[in-house]
């Protein structure tokens, strides 16, 4: 029987996960289906437990279901356990485990795709919603020297802050609101969804370093950050090869076999 895996969202008919995966299966030749499933807003259990009778062997979750996985994992690793969130679920004999890829995924594009080390620099992550949440420990694994989270609503980046203080004591953590922002970072990660809106963030020039990268956890055109980080001279990346790069630890996970991602992330950027 052939193995079955799906991504579960809503909206789900944009995904790129489908594309993704099945480039990874053609390039590992791995016998399998990927397909995208949207479930109804309050219906994502029943839809998980049906894929489980139907013999089908993970999912990727994505919007609005990334909690829902959270609390239907019978099993957690560490880095969902940090994020509140699951993107990934392995199915396995008695139990559903859940993963979070999307940082270990962002932060091998920056190192391995971009090849920029995090080891040493200044970070500013932009944001402390459910994706900088995810990306949080995974950077800061990389043992930067400065971590500086800004947010809209203080609070919540304070408190991002203030919850892994003691675990990275040598990194210089801060958090700001974004109009206290006057250094200059070498890494600047937006993990806010302003950019859905087209929206700019009110940060100074000043965040941008020389020879900075800017790197937008969108993906698919030109933000008002790209736009500004740009027209300060910094390297600018979108989030396509952070989707690829999670995507590619999810398959690992499942598959035991780790996918080239730089070659589907090329691939899908021409697509
Ligand atoms: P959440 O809804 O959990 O968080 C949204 C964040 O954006 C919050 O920090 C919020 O601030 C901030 N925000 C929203 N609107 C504005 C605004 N107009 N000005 C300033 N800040 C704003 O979303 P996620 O964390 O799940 O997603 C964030 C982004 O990351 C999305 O664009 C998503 O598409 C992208 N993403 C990309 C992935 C990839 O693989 N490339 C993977 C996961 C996410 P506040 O707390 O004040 O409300």
């Amino acid at each position: 029987m052939t193995d079955k895996y799906a991504v579960i969202g809503n909206p789900i008919a944009h995904s790129k996960s489908p594309a993704i995966h099945a480039a990874f299966a053609k390039q590992t030749n791995q016998e399998m289906t990927y397909e995208a499933i949207q479930a109804p807003l309050g219906g994502f259990a029943d839809t998980v437990k049906q894929l489980i009778a139907d013999g089908y062997q993970g999912v990727n979750v994505t919007v609005p279901f990334k909690f829902d996985a959270y609390e239907m994992a019978t099993e957690l690793n560490v880095l969902a356990q940090h994020a509140g969130a699951v993107n990934t679920l392995m199915f396995k004999q008695s139990s559903i485990s859940g993963h979070n890829t999307d940082g270990l995924g962002m932060v091998r594009d920056i190192e391995e795709n971009l090849a920029i080390s995090l080891q040493g620099k200044r970070v500013l992550l932009l944001g402390a919603g459910g994706a900088a949440q995810g990306v949080l420990h995974p950077v800061l694994d990389k043992n930067p020297a400065v971590l500086t989270v800004a947010n809209r609503s203080v609070e919540k980046a304070v408190a991002m802050v203030e919850k892994v203080k003691a675990q990275y004591p040598s990194v210089d953590l801060a958090a700001e609101t974004f109009d206290q922002l006057n250094n200059a970072f070498d890494v600047i990660i937006n993990a806010t969804s302003a950019s859905l809106n087209k929206a700019s963030l009110p940060i100074s020039d000043l965040v941008f370093a020389d020879s900075c990268l800017a790197y937008d956890m969108m993906y698919g055109q030109e933000t008002p950050f790209m736009a500004q980080a740009k027209a300060n001279g910094a390297q600018v990346a979108d989030g396509l090869g952070m989707l690829v790069e999670q995507a590619a630890e999810a398959f690992l996970l499942w598959r035991g076999v780790r996918p080239e991602a730089k070659a589907v992330i090329d691939k899908m950027r021409v697509s």
